[in-house]
């Protein structure tokens, strides 16, 4: 379940240090961590935590070589801890080796920043001068020459290298190499603009840039949109054969009939589906909400919010959209402070007096099809069915620029079937009272579901086969992504919300495999 303690919660990538895991933590640890001690009424640390969650987001790949972690020292039971760490202000960031002994009390980040790339490089200085024992899963970040990739293939057997040329003062290469740390058959290695060697025999002429490397001494140039750190790490990680560690290596979609239970249909994955929206409506009045015997009090405003929702913004065939107007009136007249499932089923199921009114009756998924019969569908159909609802209000210029986030967010709570993914969710909604707009709120739910996005990537509820990325990607829209003066990633947020309106928009929903 998501604990939370102090400034941080169990879904901030932060480990969250107590008396009962400080010590197997720390000591002995095989990755270095990076602690914050901090006091929770501290004003400096409350502005602080933002950054240091933005951070472990950021370095989220780079775990199993350095972890981030953070101890609230003005809870009571921690304060022994945080003498025995010789902290004497907040917030303090220290930097623990690997294999630390018992009695480490961490080497100290002077002068704590604000920026989370100067954090960054920070924590890349500490590593790249670690003491032996190195963490064992950190590669190596020092720059390469032609000596050794010469000998590369002799002792490596990834498919591919990855050189990213640079200057000396350039952090790019080694951010790339850590941010790739957790994938398979693909090895990247810094080669500084002054290893002429090198330079001369690739052209290279660009600095940075990065290229592909293979054994005979075949390369070529990796074409990015920028380039810049982001950039480099995305397209390497979707190169052929480059997987996630520990996962079966993807195979295209007609390999995948076996493993499921129906058969594979084939789709095109930038596009939405409107099976997967009519799967979801059945899934989620039909066996979610059925869950509920009787229905009342914060349940029952829920479900009225959420129909309400449904009938006035889903774009949804003339069957269906009758008989979510019907349930909506049905629903909306009762005045009880209870109702029972079966009474709404009965409505559900009501086509006898209104023979134009249907929901599907059994899912099809299409758009959201899972490589197993564990993967995506519900969900994916779930978050789905949310991004087109905000885009519907928008269009229809609704009122109310909260109504859909808010029936989502009372559906996820009282009914979504994965509790902890609601809990998680519930942690998020507080930063509603950003949302001021109808294009406000479209963003909201696209940055949050990036930000889930990022938490569960590599998590076993991922489908190797749909990895889960920061969406959508250069391909898909290589305006939404441009990068900040020093080469930060930044989102286009207006070019954002302009593919978000046209890809979930009502026109362009697909119809096949409805019938
Ligand atoms: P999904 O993440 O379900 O996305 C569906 C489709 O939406 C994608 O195929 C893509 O086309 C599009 N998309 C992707 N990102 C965005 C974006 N940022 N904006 C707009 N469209 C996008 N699982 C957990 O393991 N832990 C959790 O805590 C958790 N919390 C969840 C909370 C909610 C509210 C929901 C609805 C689901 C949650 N899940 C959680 C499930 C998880 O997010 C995925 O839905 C599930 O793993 C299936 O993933 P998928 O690959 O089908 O893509």
């Amino acid at each position: 379940a998501c604990v939370k303690a102090g400034l941080y919660t169990s879904s901030d990538q932060v480990l969250l240090l107590s008396p009962d895991n400080v010590h197997t933590l720390l000591v002995n640890s095989s990755a270095a961590m990076v602690v914050e001690f901090y006091a929770s009424w501290c004003g400096h640390c409350i502005a602080f935590s933002p950054v240091y969650k933005k951070l472990a987001r950021d370095i989220k790949e780079w775990k199993p070589a350095v972890n981030l972690a953070a101890l609230d020292c003005a809870a009571e039971e921690n304060r022994k801890i945080c003498i025995d760490y010789k902290i004497r202000g907040y917030p303090t960031v220290k930097f623990f080796h690997a294999y630390s002994k018992a009695d480490a009390v961490g080497q100290e980040f002077k002068g704590v920043s604000r920026d989370v790339r100067d954090l960054r490089h920070k924590i890349i200085d500490k590593l790249e001068t670690h003491s032996e024992p190195w963490p064992p899963a950190c590669p190596p970040l020092e720059p390469t020459s032609q000596a050794e990739i010469d000998h590369f293939f002799e002792t490596n057997s990834v498919h591919h290298l990855a050189l990213i040329f640079e200057d000396f003062s350039s952090y790019i290469g080694r951010e790339v190499t850590l941010d790739l740390l957790q994938f398979e058959n693909i090895a990247v290695r810094r080669v500084l603009k002054t290893e002429d060697a090198l330079v001369t025999k690739l052209g290279v002429t660009e600095f940075p840039s990065c290229y592909l490397y293979y054994p005979g001494g075949n390369f070529t140039k990796l074409h990015v949109q920028i380039e810049a750190r982001t950039f480099y790490a995305l397209a390497l990680q979707k190169l052929p054969g480059v997987v996630r560690s520990g996962r079966p290596p993807a195979v295209p979609g007609d390999d995948l009939k076996n493993s499921t239970d129906e058969s594979w249909k084939p789709f095109n994955s930038s596009r939405v589906y409107m099976a997967d929206l009519e799967s979801t409506l059945y899934y989620s009045l039909y066996v979610e909400v059925a869950a509920h015997t009787v229905i009342s009090g914060e349940a029952l405003t829920a479900l009225k919010k959420y129909i309400s929702v449904l009938s006035k913004h889903f774009p949804g065939r003339p069957v269906v959209m009758n008989l979510l107007k019907s349930v909506n009136s049905w629903l909306q007249s009762q005045t009880a402070d209870q109702i029972s499932y079966d009474a709404l089923e009965d409505i559900l199921d009501n086509t006898a007096q209104m023979p134009n009114a249907a929901l599907p009756d059994d899912t099809k998924w299409v758009g959201c099809q899972g490589s197993q019969p564990h993967l995506r569908r519900y969900p994916c159909g779930l978050w789905t069915l949310f991004h087109v609802l905000t885009v519907q209000a928008k269009n229809s210029t609704a009122s109310d620029p909260l109504e859909v986030l808010d029936a989502m967010k009372r559906y996820i709570h009282i009914f979504f079937g994965c509790r902890q993914c609601a809990e998680h969710f519930g942690n998020m909604v507080d930063s509603l009272v950003e949302v001021k707009t109808l294009s406000s709120a479209i963003l909201w739910l696209w940055a949050k579901h990036n930000r889930v996005n990022n938490r569960i990537a590599g998590a076993l509820s991922e489908d190797p086969q749909f990895p889960k990325i920061q969406w959508p990607s250069p391909e898909m829209c290589s305006a939404c992504h441009t990068v900040t003066d020093n080469g930060e990633h930044r989102w286009n947020t207006e070019e954002v919300l302009a593919f978000l309106l046209t890809y979930f928009s009502s026109s362009r929903i697909l119809t096949d495999y409805l019938e």
